[in-house]
């Protein structure tokens, strides 16, 4: 598990089991729950629609077994469910307005009666921004109904009415992967939902997306040039776990997601430009565009796209493979520093 949304998860059970520090505990968990929303935020805005319904662990024992979609789909229907059906007992948020309709699902269940292809098939269906917009409705929601809470309240506990209520509901399927959640929600008090559903449960899935969402970038940029437009070499960066790489569909470099419309302006500049990368542009040296517009930190970059231009891809690979076998270092500014002409003659040095 993730060290830090672990740890805090933990800080947050101590603190809530205590009336003198429960406010504190639930500001911990607001912290934990907004991190954690801050990755699918993140996966959400950069990552090609075909992502979300793809199953590159399909099969597999565990939550990575599912799609993007689907674990987005899962992880907040049973926050609504829980939230709004058992504890306040008032309307999902999934039902108010035309929600439902603009999510396009076909469902409104949890999920958990799907199964292998009817899981990619559920996925397909669903509008992922108008997901994403549920989502952070059911988050706020939640997080509104925590606030309201007195410690007292974690005591609170649930019976057969809450289930029935539930069931009534028909937002758990009453296939038997799915039915015994009523039983599992409606046995804890307030502080057993608090971390399953609200905390612990989101974890465990959010994780299992990063898994997911890792996994697909891997497998896109097999086969394709490892020498990003810029000058970065893909295969020696820090970041290749979880980039797909300037080149392919999921184009989730560090500078690409920040950049308007999560698209890099050096790669589509070299696009419009019809080059394969900045170090084909004669216009490099002095170009301020995207990554080199800083001109300091990003020096290192355009040194290495200049030493591209001079020597070739080969030959930068082969500096790469030799600078990190002698050196510990992750981003390449530590070894070639700031300066441009320093930064490529350290390269030409080396080669
Ligand atoms: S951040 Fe840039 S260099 Fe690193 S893997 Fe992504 S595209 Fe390649
Ligand atoms: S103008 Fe700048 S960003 Fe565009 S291709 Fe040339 S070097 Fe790259």
């Amino acid at each position: 598990m993730d060290k830090d949304w672990s740890e805090k998860n933990k800080r947050m059970q101590t603190l809530i089991g205590k009336e003198a520090t429960f406010r504190e505990g639930l500001e911990v968990l607001f912290e934990l729950r907004s991190d954690l929303f801050g990755q699918v935020t993140s996966i959400v805005n950069t990552y090609p629609k075909e992502a979300f319904y793809q199953m590159p662990f399909a099969g597999a024992d565990g939550y990575h077994s599912k799609t993007l979609a689907y674990s987005l789909w899962h992880i907040f229907r049973i926050e609504d469910i829980v939230a709004h059906t058992i504890i306040a007992g008032d309307e999902q948020i999934l039902f108010t307005g035309d929600r439902l309709k603009r999510t396009c699902s076909p469902i409104i269940t949890t999920g958990n009666e799907l199964k292998g292809d009817k899981i990619a098939e559920f996925s397909k269906k669903l509008d992922v921004k108008e997901l994403y917009g549920y989502c952070r409705a059911v988050m706020d929601s939640t997080d509104e109904l925590l606030r309201s809470l007195e410690y007292k309240d974690l005591k609170r506990k649930f019976g057969e009415a809450d289930k029935a209520r539930v069931a009534e509901s028909h937002c758990v399927s009453t296939d038997e992967n799915a039915f015994w959640l009523i039983d599992f929600w409606c046995k804890k008090d307030i502080k057993g939902l608090i971390q399953m559903p609200f905390s612990r449960h989101w974890i465990m899935h959010i994780e299992a997306m990063r898994r997911i969402k890792n996994k697909l970038c891997r497998n896109a940029r097999k086969g394709t040039d490892p020498i990003a437009r810029c000058g970065l070499s893909c295969d020696h960066c820090f970041l290749k776990e979880w980039c797909g790489g300037c080149r392919t569909v999921y184009n989730t470099c560090s500078y690409a997601t920040c950049s308007p419309g999560g698209v890099c302006p050096n790669a589509s500049c070299c696009t419009e430009k019809g080059i394969d990368g900045c170090y084909e542009c004669s216009e490099l040296i002095g170009c301020r565009k995207g990554f080199y517009a800083d001109g300091n930190d990003t020096n290192a970059i355009k040194a290495m796209a200049l030493f591209i231009q001079k020597h070739g891809k080969k030959n930068m690979t082969a500096v790469l493979d030799k600078l990190h076998r002698e050196h510990d270092f992750q981003k390449i500014q530590e070894i070639l520093g700031n300066d441009l002409q320093e930064g490529l003659d350290i390269l030409e040095k080396t080669l």
